[in-house]
């Protein structure tokens, strides 16, 4: 199993394909998932390439996992949520689709159900709509 440079997270870091960014420091990226779960549901990324959590950097993953807390807090905040869905996959048997390693952040209602996994396209300007309402809880 190796690092694939050409995976779309690659891709967004290299600027090559965008994304709604919610949040950026030197070592990593936040930017909302295209096929969102529930609103608000994001994605947190080391800018350092590693297929999943199996072949990560341990002390790249601290600083990913800081982050990852930060955003879930935020993230409540910002849609009022009754709690955070953290996920994270590795390989295909556990449900990875793009390999490089990425934390899901999705904010939770009481009773609602989420949408399926890599489902339906949000529209853009929503995104970004909920892209600056968790912008505006970090701060
Ligand atoms: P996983 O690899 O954990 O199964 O999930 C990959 C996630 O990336 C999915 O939730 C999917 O909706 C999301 N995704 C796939 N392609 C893109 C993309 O081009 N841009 C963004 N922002 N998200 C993507």
């Amino acid at each position: 199993m190796t690092y694939d440079t050409n995976n779309i997270f690659a891709k967004i870091l290299r600027g090559e394909i965008p994304c709604v960014k919610v949040y950026e420091d030197e070592d990593t990226l936040a930017f909302m998932d295209v096929m969102p779960q529930a609103p608000g549901h994001l994605l947190v990324i080391p800018k350092t390439g590693s297929r999943n959590l199996l072949d990560a950097d341990p002390q790249v993953l601290a600083k990913t996992i800081t982050v990852v807390q930060r955003l879930a807090v935020a993230a409540r905040a910002a849609f009022d949520a009754d709690g955070v869905y953290v996920a994270q996959f590795n390989e295909p048997a556990a449900g990875q689709t793009v390999f490089h390693l990425h934390f899901h952040i999705v904010p939770r209602k009481e009773g609602e159900q989420t949408k399926p996994h890599s489902g339906a396209m949000a529209d853009g300007e929503l995104l970004k709509a909920h892209a600056e309402k968790i912008k505006a809880a970090l701060a």
